[in-house]
């Protein structure tokens, strides 16, 4: 069964703060415009990329230079989604680092 895509309807804040540890670039953006405007089946993870597109990181990703565009209300509010599987294995990247 596939993974369903977790939508803007089921963003249970009323604002989404996208930020970048890498460009320090910061957004906060109003779910219930987001919604007016793309729709409430719109993937998250869609919308996130699509803000990624104004960011040279982003677009033009290589191993030194990736861009860390996210939200961190995600990683807390779907645990099992598909996005929080890579924030999950750079914690146990870290964790294993951190063991030698
Ligand atoms: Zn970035």
């Amino acid at each position: 069964m596939p993974e369903k895509l977790k939508t803007l309807a089921e963003f249970k804040l009323p604002h989404m703060i996208l930020n970048c540890a890498q460009c320090g670039r910061k957004g906060r953006y109003n779910v219930a415009r987001l919604i007016e405007r793309h729709g409430p089946d719109m993937p998250i993870c869609n919308f996130i990329a699509m803000i990624g597109r104004t960011c040279p990181r982003w677009v033009n990703q290589t191993e030194r230079q990736a861009c860390g565009l996210g939200c961190d209300a995600l990683v807390y509010m779907f645990m099992t989604a598909p996005a929080t599987d890579a924030y999950a294995m750079k914690q146990n990247e870290e964790f294993d680092r951190a063991k030698g």
